[in-house]
């Protein structure tokens, strides 16, 4: 609803209490926040359940995270330097536990009050077949109470970089709650009353506090409902309406050439043939392109499918008729990666391709502005910076978007407004989206599918294995590394704990230097708090091969390619989605050599987790393993993951809201066939804010 919103909801980010320029910056690339409303529709996707207390005994593996009241007993630091730890005795009058500290113990220990009831609350862990919990969360029992501690805690997704600027789950929080309390006055209904009774859903205002401040689970499950719906019914009463309109085909330009510089690529510099899939993909977009019809497609294809060759080729359709063509991913690392894949595959095609990232210095920046202003500049790669006001265009008719979650409407349609005809848009996923869910979403957009893998792949063998298994897992690194390939051992990123994921990160660069010592063994590490130069410099030395094990936290999920890399370690595997482990898995498997992946686990997970795990080594279909997820979650699940990240749409999620997408389709088309123009008194409020979306930018039927 991103231009329903009176002024003030579009305050920039930048003013609000809490928030200074880096933090500001960091909301725009992280999450895609630049204003209060953006801030407020940044949703929790679950909720902790703080007012109940358990006991000690009640501790299982399916419990990822629990409340106690009881007293510590003792505590003191064991260990020395960077193993040094605080060990607190914790006794809820039944049973006894240890909570543990491995960073700041010192000063921890001398605020941990001894022998009064403290409320403590944390994810156990299974250490030797007893349960602890690392860094909890301590807070006296009479201050928890006197402040109303015991409620429902909204948790909200987060990222390593704005974890380590201190906003994790609970300080974006914070930020949200004070947004909304700047804005709550502007803050208008835009569904009908009878809509409302009809569906028996809160109103607008009442939906937001109630989903960012919830008493009761039945209550933020409702409100979350009613702002993903709002959403959907928009979309859908949006695509409805331009069905009916004449102008339901955009003028496009033309490509109607197939020119000197795709056919120089495709006889002379292809390095191999296309597999079957990519040839029916790169027909698809050629009839697109040379119907004067603007073309909006979505490019479906599992991780190693070869989506960015067809990219390339459709830039070298756009050169040939003349235009300009860009490429946008989501990081700089990805960023850096396809320019370099695509300016190695040109060779000394006379083709002028540039890189355009944060990191480009502002001298090395002008020349390239200027190229692309004067149309010397064929292709730009680049990120972000791509849709800054100062990047301009001569002609561009093409732009290709690589994963485009991590890319909000409102930065899309920055990038269009750059060409006076709307530039072709190709969209890159390995998200699978059923081709009629994406139908129902997006309306006219059409879907091509890489369902084949380029030849001489083979399956990536997965294996599970617990603490246990670890010596052999050891041998098997060995092996790989001393056939000559690498191999990347990932740890998880917990959303609460950059603390906690870093000493899981360090200690496991620890045992691995112990097993596998310098200088015999090169070893680099890649996580989320260092400086994005220093995350290259050492990707770059994994790519070259400097490095043969590469230890990272999640950064290296999207996209990364190094054909050498044929052993993925996936540590505390319990603790990933299934998406997000086919995603890492897909680093691997990338060149001839036969793959593998191990998910390391500690002996006792959940049950969800053990399924998850299964499926990870049954199959390697990400269609399939996107079903499985999908039942796991099951749709509507607001207490389940974070959104599975399909563009266009703040707060609803095609793939999880699904039926109440479809509910949304329904009620549109009755709205438009009882009232085609929405001229009665009870659509008024639906038409000034469907005008308003079909007037302005951005527009939900396209996904440019
Ligand atoms: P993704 O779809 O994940 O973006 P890429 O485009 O990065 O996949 O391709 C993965 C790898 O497969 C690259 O090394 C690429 O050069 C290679 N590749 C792509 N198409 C083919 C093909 N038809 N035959 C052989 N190798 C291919
Ligand atoms: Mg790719």
């Amino acid at each position: 609803m991103s231009n329903t919103r009176p002024n003030s909801l579009t305050t920039s980010i930048t003013y609000l209490k809490g928030v200074g320029p880096k933090r500001a910056e960091l909301l725009q690339v992280e999450l895609g926040v630049f204003t209060f409303f953006d801030l407020i529709q940044h949703l929790p996707f679950r909720y902790e359940d703080r007012s109940k207390f358990y006991k000690i005994s009640e501790i299982t593996a399916d419990t990822t995270s629990i409340q106690l009241v009881g007293k510590i007993r003792s505590k003191k630091m064991l260990g020395a330097g960077r193993h040094s730890r605080l060990v607190a005795i914790f006794d809820d009058g039944k049973k006894k536990m240890e909570l543990v500290w491995f960073k700041g113990g010192k000063w921890i220990q001398s605020s941990l009050p001894l022998d009064i009831n403290v409320v403590i609350y944390g994810r156990p862990q299974n250490f030797k077949g007893k349960w602890n919990i690392a860094h909890p969360e301590v807070e006296r029992a009479d201050q928890f109470e006197s402040r109303g501690g015991g409620g429902l805690h909204p948790v909200y997704s987060s990222t390593e970089k704005l974890t380590s600027r201190g906003l994790h789950s609970s300080g974006l929080g914070r930020l949200i709650r004070v947004a909304l309390s700047e804005v709550r006055r502007e803050i208008e209904e835009t569904m009908g009353e009878e809509i409302l009774k009809e569906l028996k859903m809160p109103g607008r205002l009442e939906a937001f506090d109630l989903v960012h401040s919830p008493k009761t689970l039945q209550e933020a499950d409702s409100a979350l409902k009613r702002l993903r719906f709002e959403e959907l019914l928009y979309l859908q009463l949006t695509l409805l309406k331009q069905k009916h309109s004449v102008t339901v085909n955009m003028e496009g330009v033309r490509f109607e050439e197939v020119g000197d510089k795709f056919n120089e690529f495709y006889n002379e510099k292809l390095p191999f043939e296309l597999t079957g899939a990519q040839k029916r993909v790169m027909k698809e977009i050629r009839a697109d392109l040379n119907t004067g019809a603007h073309m909006n497609r979505l490019l479906q294809g599992d991780v190693g499918s070869g989506k960015t060759i067809v990219a390339l080729m459709t830039a070298l359709l756009a050169i040939d008729n003349g235009f300009q063509a860009c490429i946008m991913a989501p990081t700089e690392l990805l960023a850096n990666q396809h320019f370099k894949g695509v300016t190695e595959l040109l060779g000394e095609m006379d083709v002028r391709v540039e890189l355009l990232t944060g990191s480009v210095s502002k001298s090395a920046r002008k020349p390239i502005l200027e190229g692309l202003e004067s149309g010397d500049v064929d292709v730009i790669i680049g990120t972000h910076a791509l849709i800054e006001p100062a990047v301009k265009f001569a002609n561009l008719g093409l732009a290709v978007i690589d994963e485009q979650h991590k890319f909000g409407v409102a930065q899309r349609s920055k990038l269009w407004a750059k060409a006076t005809i709307s530039p072709h848009v190709l969209v890159m996923t390995a998200t699978p989206i059923p081709r009629t869910l994406a139908m129902t979403a997006y309306g006219d957009l059409d879907c091509s599918v890489l369902d084949e893998m380029p030849p001489g792949r083979k399956d990536i063998k997965t294996v599970h294995r617990t603490d246990s298994g670890r010596l052999g897992v050891n041998d098997f690194i060995e092996k790989q590394i001393s056939d000559g390939r690498q191999v990347y051992v990932v740890y998880p990123l917990i959303e609460e704990s950059a603390t906690l994921d870093h000493k899981d990160l360090m200690d496991g660069y620890d045992s691995l230097t112990r097993r596998f010592p310098l200088p015999e063994f090169k070893i680099g590490v890649v996580h989320g708090r260092m400086k994005a130069e220093d995350k290259e410099f050492e990707m770059q030395r994994f790519a070259k091969g400097e490095t043969s094990i590469l230890i990272a936290t999640t950064v290296i999920e999207v996209g990364v390619n190094v054909p050498n890399a044929t052993l993925m370690i996936i540590e505390s595997a319990e603790r990933f989605g299934l998406s997000q482990m086919h995603q890492l898995r897909g680093r691997v498997g990338r060149g001839g050599e036969q793959s593998y992946c191990v998910l390391m686990t500690k002996d006792e997970f959940s049950k969800e987790a053990r399924r998850r795990l299964e499926t990870m080594c049954r199959t390697n279909d990400g269609f399939e393993i996107a079903e499985v997820d999908m039942d796991i979650r099951g749709p509507g699940d607001v207490t389940g993951t974070q959104q599975s990240g399909i563009p266009d749409l703040q707060m609803a999620d095609i793939m999880r809201d699904r039926d109440l997408m479809i509910t949304a389709r329904y009620i549109a088309g009755n709205i438009l066939e009882e009232d085609p123009q929405l001229e009665l008194a009870k659509h008024q409020i639906l038409k000034i804010n469907l005008d308003r979306i079909l007037e302005g930018r951005p527009n939900w039927s396209r996904i440019s």
